[in-house]
């Protein structure tokens, strides 16, 4: 009989803490992929977000793809209404669109991230998802 594994596909890196930690509510792991450089205009990485955990209200000036590999999340954009993740999911955020992403409250998410046209200027952070707007979620 085949024996699924359950083995995370990508590396799940280190515990933020500190400068980006900050811009997270909860636990999250980050493992970069792919470094900012000339040759792709790109940066990839993984995410894994524990239950609860979800980011601060951010912009990417040159937009962002998720590509959700495993448990459950949320992604919102400013002013709709947020919509739940799961493996597989594709998120195409366009520029400077105010959004955040996590995981719901009693599982984690995975997703990649590929962060595009990186030339155009780094993440914007703000405000966190307020636990009104977070827990209201269902
Ligand atoms: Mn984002």
């Amino acid at each position: 009989m085949n024996k699924i594994n359950t083995d995370p596909i990508f590396e799940k890196g280190h515990k933020a803490e500190g400068k980006y930690g900050k811009n997270f509510t909860g636990q999250v792991w980050l493992k970069t992929l792919v470094e900012q450089n000339g040759e792709w205009n790109c940066t990839i990485g993984n995410v894994t977000f524990e239950p609860g955990c979800r980011n601060n209200w951010h912009k990417h000036p040159g937009g962002q793809i998720l590509l959700v590999t495993g448990g459950r999340g949320w992604f919102q954009e400013w002013s709709k209404e947020a919509r739940e993740i799961y493996p597989g999911d594709v998120v195409k955020i366009p520029a400077d669109t105010k959004h955040w992403h996590g995981a719901v409250k009693n599982c984690c998410l995975t997703h990649l991230y590929v962060t595009t046209n990186v030339n155009k200027g780094p993440t914007e952070w703000m405000e966190p998802v307020s636990e009104e707007t977070y827990n209201k979620l269902k």
